[in-house]
């Protein structure tokens, strides 16, 4: 099973791809972590211009992004199929590499309450510009790959504004 969730930050995403992962077994693919890690350990200057894109809060180059998503999916953990959180963002990067997913959860929640959440977070790249920033880049970027999905029949939309139980219950009820 190939299943991705997606929706802003402050959705919930990686707490809800967290504990999918677990429920069924699968690998979790954090691909924003695996790139706080690339910035913080890889001396490159690949490695230093993503530390750059992201602490300016734009997306990472799409040849980056996906050929790292791309070379994690094909790990023998992954065999069996895997949890991925945070890619594709954009339609560039699903043209470079799509990881074939069965299913598409979006977390939907509106911008203030995404606002309101990241704020309390504290997250390092979490400065109220970048916050800004990172919201406009997601409707500009990122919803156009929802609207590929929901063409292809995988999208799946859950209220992201309950509480991380209530969410993970509307998730399970719609796996299959
Ligand atoms: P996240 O942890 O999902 O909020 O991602 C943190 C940051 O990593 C984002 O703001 C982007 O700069 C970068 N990032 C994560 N996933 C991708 C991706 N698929 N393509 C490009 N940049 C990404």
């Amino acid at each position: 099973m190939k299943i991705l969730i997606t929706g802003p930050q402050g959705s919930g995403k990686t707490t809800q791809a967290q504990m999918l992962a677990n429920k069924l077994g699968l690998s979790l693919v954090d691909t924003g972590e695996m790139l706080r890690q690339m910035a913080k350990n890889d001396q490159s200057p690949e490695g230093q211009e993503v530390k750059a894109e992201m602490g300016r809060g734009e997306l990472v180059d799409d040849r980056v992004a996906a050929s790292l998503v791309a070379s994690r999916l094909s790990g023998e953990d992954c065999r069996n199929g895997y949890v991925v959180d945070g890619y594709p963002r954009n339609l560039a990067s699903l043209e470079l590499f799509n990881p074939e997913f069965d299913q598409v959860f979006y977390l939907d929640i509106p911008d203030e309450e995404v606002e309101k959440r990241l704020l309390a977070r504290g997250r390092a790249d979490d400065t109220p510009e970048a916050i800004r920033e990172r919201l406009a880049l997601y409707h500009q970027k990122t919803e156009p790959v929802l609207g590929y999905y929901e063409k292809a029949g995988k999208l799946i939309r859950i209220d992201g504004r309950g509480g991380v139980e209530e969410v993970a219950k509307a998730i399970d009820e719609k796996i299959s």
